[in-house]
């Protein structure tokens, strides 16, 4: 979409002003960009029109290049038709806020709830899963696995009991539990049909829930935008969740979804780890769609991960040159929990993209320190030295991870490594002598 929209811009460079004339190149350069993102051609249509009513009707702002200017109301209209604002979650006024899930089969239902549940957490707000594929019992055992994984209790019951049963006990539950939030993971099936919608329906009367959004997979493109429709024409939705927008879908799905079914895109996913959700925001999509950059995603994301207490921590220790493997294995973990590396860094503008290759190898690194480090003593992981100085322990620490000798060396002198360096930059930092920048 992006190179696509670029050769639009190109081609009014020079020009004077936007004229009925010269904008006939470059909204048809939109239009075929648009189409192959994969937005439905209704919306394209709509779309095109407003923008070039716009560009013509307009005069050209003092300081403004034609094709700046063009950007901004293409932008502008981007941004109105996925529905303008955030649309945020909805909480029942009194607890629990029940949050029912629903979508067609691999979409990332299961995923979601858990992710779901560690976004709401992050807010403070206790929550509990249901279980409600009854259909395959390895369902169920994947939700009871995520929910330990973000440390949310999960309700599950036999794949005997009907889904509307597993929904009343679970609610109950939850209510002795005090729980704020409630989120029914549900089975999804191939293709829509009538014993889903049914089970739904049934579902939904039971809980009577705060928000009944519907999962969508980007890559499904304009199909999306249809099944937001369908589903809550059948059983009345409050929004939709986008999940796989890291994948290579062309993002058009996400343009579609409120114009077409007049519901709004609350969340997305973008990533197989359960940090990888995040509030749907028009202005930043418009904004990447674009080519301009995510960055306020990235520095919230960055934030978020480094802690402000972890920070500070951290530069305590480093002051006192007592960085040790706890440290260093916290560190690597916030990197490794930015998610896609690839995302993170693709939001920088002007940075390059990062090869699937380079983040594998990154994250098998992590994988093979975190073995290391985890077998080792409280005492080993404080005092550095003591496996420094020990080639039994080495050894120990090489048989007990599986890892060689020869690793484990290695990770003792990155410590090390680490160590003098942030000493230097220390001693640098107190002597007040920060080499000036030459130009
Ligand atoms: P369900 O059948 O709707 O419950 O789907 P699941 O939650 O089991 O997810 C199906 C697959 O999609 C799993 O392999 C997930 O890891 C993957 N998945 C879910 N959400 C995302 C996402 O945002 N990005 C990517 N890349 N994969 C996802
Ligand atoms: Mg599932």
């Amino acid at each position: 979409l992006t190179s696509g929209l670029e050769t639009a811009w190109n081609k009014l460079k020079g020009e004077e002003g936007l004229t009925k004339e010269n904008i006939v190149e470059p909204m048809r350069d939109i239009r075929r960009a648009l189409l192959e993102a994969d937005v439905s051609l209704p919306v394209v249509r709509r779309f095109v029109q407003s923008v070039s009513e716009q560009a013509v009707g307009t005069g050209l702002i003092r300081g403004v290049k034609p094709d700046q200017q063009l950007v901004k109301i293409v932008s502008d209209e981007l941004v109105k038709l996925m529905g303008g604002e955030v649309s945020e979650l909805v909480f029942a006024k009194s607890a629990p806020t029940v949050i029912l899930l629903a979508g067609l089969q691999g979409v990332g239902k299961t995923t979601v709830s858990a992710k779901l549940a560690l976004y709401l957490k992050k807010q403070g707000k206790s929550c509990m899963l249901i279980a409600g594929d009854v259909y395959r019992p390895a369902a169920i055992d994947q939700l009871v696995i995520l929910g330990k994984q973000v440390d949310v209790p999960v309700y599950a019951a036999g794949t005997d009991v009907k889904p509307a049963e597993i929904a009343r006990q679970g609610l109950q539950e939850a209510k002795r539990k005090n729980v704020d939030v409630v989120i029914m993971d549900t089975a999804g099936r191939l293709q829509i049909d009538k014993v889903m919608m049914d089970e739904l329906k049934d579902v939904k009367r039971v809980l009577n829930p705060t928000e009944v959004l519907l999962v969508v997979d980007a890559m499904t493109g304009q199909e999306a935008a249809a099944l937001v429709t369908t589903f809550n024409l059948e059983i009345g939705i409050t929004g939709a969740i986008m999940t796989k927008l890291d994948g290579d879908s062309r993002g058009g799905a996400a343009l579609s979804v409120k114009e077409v079914s007049g519901k709004p895109i609350k969340l997305v996913g973008r990533g197989e780890r359960m940090e990888d959700l995040e509030p749907f925001y028009p202005d930043r999509m418009a904004g990447r769609i674009l080519g301009m950059g995510d960055v306020l995603s990235f520095v919230e994301k960055a934030q978020e991960v480094m802690k402000q207490e972890d920070a500070e921590d951290l530069q305590k220790k480093i002051m006192s040159a007592k960085f040790d493997f706890n440290d260093l294995l916290k560190q690597t973990r916030a990197v490794a929990q930015m998610g896609s590396m690839s995302r993170v860094i693709g939001m920088i503008p002007g940075m390059g993209k990062v090869t699937p290759a380079q983040i594998r190898e990154a994250e098998k690194s992590v994988k093979i320190m975190e073995s290391m480090i985890e077998v080792m003593t409280p005492e080993e992981r404080e005092k550095p030295e003591l496996l420094a100085e020990s080639p039994a322990r080495r050894k120990r620490i090489a048989q007990e991870s599986g890892k060689t000798e020869q690793q484990v060396s290695q990770l003792v002198a990155q410590l090390f490594q680490m160590r003098v360096r942030m000493k230097n930059l220390m001693g640098v930092m107190e002597g007040g002598s920060l080499p000036s920048l030459s130009n």
